[in-house]
């Protein structure tokens, strides 16, 4: 049975509940795991207080040097880790084992900023005084982290946070813990010092992190109506909140795009992990006379994209995450189609017993979903693209626009002039022009609007688990 890692323990939650970790390619258990709550939390934050009053006051180089050892230590470990995150998240093992070395190599990234905090010194009237600004770690942070990328979005919030000098109580989501387990405990052999993160298991944790008062910071990536919830409690205690929330990202092509190109970023973009990502293209706008074409690359791609289970090696789509999951998507599909839409590939499930005890689906294209259908307005969670034809890029920003998310979007056009209104005027944290959706280490990363705020990703990300603080020395002159 799997335990909690708190500070040196591996650890039963306090209730002596579990609860299961099924595949969802097979059905099968993978695993028990304790079902945490509010007592094991206030272990960890315990833990992590205590071991802030250390890790905080290494000399930075020193804190470099452990991240960089522990990062290693883990890559050696990726076959390994990938293979259980395939089997408790049903995604394929390329994409296991491509998210389990970015775990790696996003600690190595942020390690490299730790010693390079810097303050400024400022001139103040007064001559026998000056104004320093220093940047100081923040204390115990909370990581909240969804189950479609559980390695990448946890490495999102612990690397820079442990970089900057602080700890975490980080929880997995429930149906994802024993990746990230393996992750930390790697990390651990690697040389992190115990305490530094803390890892909670279950559902009743999430809630618990955000109340606890020794937890100052909050980071949280999930679904929008998740972030409200968390923002409002957070607000009680005044915690410092990123909110990495939901997504309905435009694709906007234009009639003098790279066909070729955008047919791959688009496929990669909608039907990577399943479907199951916050970046990803999820409506696709489409101008009149590259239209037809388009179409024919898109089905001819989606095609391709065998379901099956993660660890065979001829899989190309693993299956959803949940029963749920697959149940919302088929829901927003047959809303659609209920409205008009016409099915241009998949539809349905995949057919064969192979199938029948995992949550598998088809890679869906519709054209025609009229305005007001779920597809459109709702964020769609699965391997499922609704496309429209479009007169020209006007219209393609306008419908763009139209929703409450600002997470990613992305254009494909050869006219620079066409691309830059489309950077100027899309509403959300990043723009691809002529580029595959991939959320880069250099480049902060986050959304607008009711995708939340606070950046990922990048210097920005590191320095948001800092404070400055205003020092006056006098009695200088
Ligand atoms: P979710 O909101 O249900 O859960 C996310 C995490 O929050 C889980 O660990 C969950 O246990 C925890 N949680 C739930 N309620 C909580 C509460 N009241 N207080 C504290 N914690 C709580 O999301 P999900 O279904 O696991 O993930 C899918 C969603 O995440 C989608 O909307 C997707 O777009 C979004 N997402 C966003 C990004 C991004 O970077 N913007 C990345 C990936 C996924």
């Amino acid at each position: 049975m799997a335990t909690m890692i708190i500070e040196g323990e591996r650890t039963k939650a306090a209730s002596g509940k579990t609860y299961e970790v099924r595949n969802p390619a097979t059905g099968e258990v993978v695993d028990e795991v304790p079902a945490g709550g509010p007592a094991d939390v206030d272990r960890a934050a315990q833990a992590a207080h205590k071991t802030f009053a250390t890790w905080s006051k290494l000399p930075a180089n020193q804190r470099r040097e452990i991240l960089h050892k522990a990062a290693q230590h883990m890559l050696g470990k990726v076959e390994e880790i990938a293979t259980i995150l395939t089997k408790e998240q049903g995604k394929t093992i390329l994409e296991s084992r491509l998210e389990a070395r970015r775990f790696g190599e996003n600690i190595a990234w942020f390690a490299d900023l730790a010693d390079k905090v810097h303050g400024q010194h400022v001139k103040l009237p007064d001559l026998t005084t000056y104004g320093l600004v220093v940047r100081k770690p923040i204390g115990v942070c909370g990581a909240i982290v969804p189950w479609n990328f559980p390695l990448t979005l946890a490495a999102n919030k612990v690397a820079p946070a442990i970089a900057a000098g602080n700890t975490v109580v980080l929880k997995p989501a429930s149906t994802t813990p024993l990746s990230t387990l393996a992750c930390i405990e790697a990390l651990i052999e690697g040389g992190l010092p115990e305490g530094v993160v803390n890892v909670v298991l279950g559902q009743a944790t999430g809630e618990a992190i955000v109340e606890h008062p020794l937890i100052r910071k909050i980071a949280l990536t999930g679904s929008t109506p998740t972030g409200k919830r968390v923002m409002a409690k957070a607000a009680e205690q005044l915690k410092k909140v990123t909110l990495e929330l939901g997504g309905s990202d435009p694709c906007i092509v234009l009639d003098d795009a790279d066909l070729e190109g955008a047919a791959r970023a688009i496929s990669v973009g909608r039907f990577f992990n399943c479907g199951q990502q916050c970046l990803s293209t999820k409506r696709l706008y489409v101008q009149e006379g590259v239209y037809d074409a388009l179409m024919e690359k898109l089905i001819a791609r989606a095609s391709k994209l065998k379901p099956g289970n993660g660890l065979d090696k001829d899989t190309r789509m693993g299956p959803m995450h949940t029963q749920t999951q697959r149940a919302e998507v088929e829901a927003q599909i047959k809303d659609a189609v209920d409205r008009g839409a016409k099915v241009l590939y998949g539809g349905g499930r995949p057919k064969g017993a192979e199938y029948d005890k995992g949550w598998f689906i088809e890679p869906t294209i519709l054209e025609n979903v009229p305005d007001g259908a779920r597809m459109w307005t709702e964020e769609v969670f699965g391997p499922a693209l609704p496309v429209r034809k479009i007169k020209d890029l006007d219209e393609g920003i306008r419908l763009g626009n139209d929703t409450p998310f600002g997470l990613g979007s992305s254009i494909w056009t050869a006219n620079m002039a066409a691309a830059y209104r489309a950077v100027q005027e899309l509403e959300a944290g990043y723009t691809w022009v002529n580029a595959l959706v991939i959320a880069h280490d250099e480049l902060p990363f986050g959304g607008t609007k009711q995708s939340g705020f606070g950046k990922e990703h990048g210097v920005e990300a590191f320095l948001q688990y800092t404070e400055e603080k205003s020092v006056v020395y006098g009695g200088i002159g």
